[in-house]
C-alpha cells in the first residue's frame, strides 16, 4: 500500500512516524510546501522505517501541482495534513486522479472577505444558524462525486473531530439504545512554560476560539459569545479544569448522524493566561483575517502572528502534564437511565520519549494514520463522503489501543450541568 501524505507539520510529523513504523505500508510519499521539513523527517526515520520514503515539494492550492504529483506516485490514499483551507483542492485533485482522501479539519476559507464566499457563508448563517467560518457543506456537497468515481473520503479523522465521534458511534453500538445528550470535553493538563502559546498551527486555533460558542438543542442550534460559558470538572488522571463551550466541527455531524440525540456540546479548557493574552490580541486586531498596509506592504495581522508565536512543533520537548479527552454520554438502556464516560489519557513527555512531540499533536496524529490505514486496507472504504462515526467503530478502536491511544470506559461519571 502507498501512501501520500501532503503536510508535514506537527501532526504530520506523528502520523508519518506511526505509518512508516507500522510496516502496513510499502511507500510513503511526504510532500509539503517546505521540502526541506520533508526530507528532514525522512533522513531521521532511516534506518527506522519500514516503508521506502519519499519526499516532494508540493503547493497543495495547486489541483495541477497536486495531479501531477499524484500520477506519477500512484498512491491508493491521500492523507491531508496541511491546512483546512487546502481541503477542496486536495479533494478535487483525488477525484481527478482516482484516489481515496482522508483529512482531520473541515474546509475553512482562507479569504473570509472573499465577496462569493461571504454571500454562501451568510445564506448559511440564516439557515443553519451558526456563524463559524467552517462548515462540512462545502465537503458534503462532494459526496456524489465521490460515490459515482466509487471513491472514499473520510473526514476529520483527528481527535476531536475523529475518535470523539468514533466513541459516539461505539457508545452508541455496545452501550445504548438511545443516546439523548452528549458532551465532548477536550482537556490539556499540559504546561509548556510559556506564557502564550498554541498547541496547534496558531491561526486555526484561534480563529477557532476567539469565535462565537454554539452547541445544538432540539435539533437547532443555539449560539453564545465567545467562551461566554465556563464549567468547572474534574478530569481523570489530571484534577480539576476550567472548560469552556466552543463551537466545533463534530457537532454538525453527530447531530446528523446519532439518531435521537437531543443535545450536543463541545468544551475545551483553558487557563487565564491563555485567555487573557487572546483577548487581549483580539482587542488589538492580531487575530484579524483581513491584511492591513504596513510600511509599503500587506501582511495579514494573524499570519504575522504565526510568525511570532512558539511553532507548536517545538513545545514537546518543554511540555509536562497529560491531556484527557473523551465523551460523556446520557441516554437509555433496556428502559432504564444510563450515563457514561469513554476517554483517552495521554502523557506529554512519553509522548515526546516516543515520537519528539506533545500530546496533542499525538493524540491527532495518531487517528490520521489510523484513517488513513482502515481506508487504504479497506477496512473502512466506502464510495461516498463519510464522517467517522458513520462506520464500525471497533476496528478503529482497536487501532487505537494499537498504535498509542488506549481508552477508559466509565459508567455513572460525574456529569457536567
Ligand atoms: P502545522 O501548521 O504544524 O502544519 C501544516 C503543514 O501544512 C505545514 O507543513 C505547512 O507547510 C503545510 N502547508 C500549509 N499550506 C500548504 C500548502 N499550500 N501546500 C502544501 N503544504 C502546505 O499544522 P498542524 O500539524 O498543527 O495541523 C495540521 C492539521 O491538523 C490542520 O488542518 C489542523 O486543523 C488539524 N488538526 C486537527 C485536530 C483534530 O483533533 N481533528 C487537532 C489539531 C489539528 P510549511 O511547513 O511550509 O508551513
Amino acid at each position: 500500500m502507498k501512501l501520500l501524505v501532503i503536510g508535514c507539520g506537527g501532526v504530520a510529523r506523528v502520523a508519518i512516524i506511526k505509518a512508516a513504523k507500522s510496516g502496513e505500508f510499502s511507500e510513503i510519499m511526504i510532500a509539503s510546501r517546505t521540502v526541506g521539513k520533508c526530507e528532514a523527517l525522512a533522513r531521521e526515520l532511516e534506518g527506522e522505517s519500514k516503508a521506502k520514503l519519499l519526499t516532494a515539494a508540493v503547493d497543495a492550492a495547486d489541483v495541477e501541482a497536486l495531479c501531477g504529483l499524484i500520477s506519477g506516485f500512484g498512491p491508493g490514499a491521500v492523507l491531508n495534513l496541511a491546512l483546512p483551507y487546502q481541503d477542496l483542492t486536495i479533494m478535487e485533485a483525488c477525484l481527478k486522479c482516482g484516489v481515496d482522501y482522508i483529512d482531520t479539519a473541515n474546509y475553512e476559507c482562507e479569504d473570509t472577505d472573499d465577496p462569493e464566499w461571504r454571500a454562501a457563508y451568510e445564506k448559511r448563517v440564516k439557515e443553519k444558524g451558526f456563524t463559524a467560518y467552517f462548515d462540512y457543506s462545502y465537503q458534503w456537497a462532494m459526496k456524489e462525486k465521490f460515490e459515482k468515481a466509487g471513491l472514499c473520503a473520510l473526514l476529520g479523522s483527528g481527535f476531536d473531530p475523529g475518535v470523539s465521534e468514533v466513541y459516539c458511534a461505539y457508545a452508541q453500538k455496545h452501550y445504548f439504545d438511545t443516546i439523548e445528550t452528549i458532551d465532548i470535553l477536550d482537556c490539556n493538563g499540559g504546561d509548556h512554560g510559556y506564557a502564550f502559546a498554541t498547541n496547534f498551527n496558531p491561526e486555526i486555533n484561534l480563529r477557532e476560539v476567539s469565535a462565537n460558542g454554539s452547541y445544538i438543542e432540539n435539533g437547532k442550534w443555539i449560539e453564545t459569545k465567545p467562551l461566554e460559558i465556563k464549567r468547572e470538572y474534574d478530569f481523570p488522571e489530571v484534577g480539576k479544569k476550567d472548560m469552556y463551550l466552543l463551537h466545533h466541527e463534530e457537532l454538525e455531524s453527530l447531530a446528523v448522524n446519532i439518531k435521537g440525540v437531543k443535545r450536543i456540546r463541545f468544551f475545551m479548557t483553558f487557563g487565564q493566561s491563555y485567555i487573557q493574552h487572546m483577548n487581549c490580541l483580539k482587542d488589538v486586531g492580531m487575530l484579524s483575517t483581513t491584511p492591513v498596509e504596513f510600511e509599503g506592504r500587506e501582511i495579514v495581522p494573524i499570519k504575522f502572528l504565526k510568525e511570532l508565536l512558539p511553532d507548536p512543533a517545538t513545545l514537546g520537548a518543554r511540555t509536562k502534564g497529560k491531556t484527557n479527552i473523551g465523551c460523556i454520554f446520557t441516554g437509555m438502556k433496556d428502559g432504564k437511565k444510563k450515563t457514561l464516560y469513554i476517554y483517552n489519557v495521554c502523557d506529554h513527555e512519553k509522548c515526546y520519549e516516543e515520537v519528539g512531540s506533545q500530546a496533542i499533536s499525538y493524540t491527532t496524529g495518531v487517528p490520521a494514520m489510523v484513517g488513513a490505514l482502515l481506508v487504504s486496507n479497506g477496512t473502512w472504504r466506502k464510495p461516498g463522503v463519510y464522517n467517522c462515526e458513520e462506520f464500525d467503530p471497533d476496528p478503529y478502536m482497536e487501532a487505537l489501543e494499537k498504535y498509542g491511544l488506549p481508552f477508559v470506559v466509565k459508567e455513572d461519571p460525574e456529569l457536567v450541568d
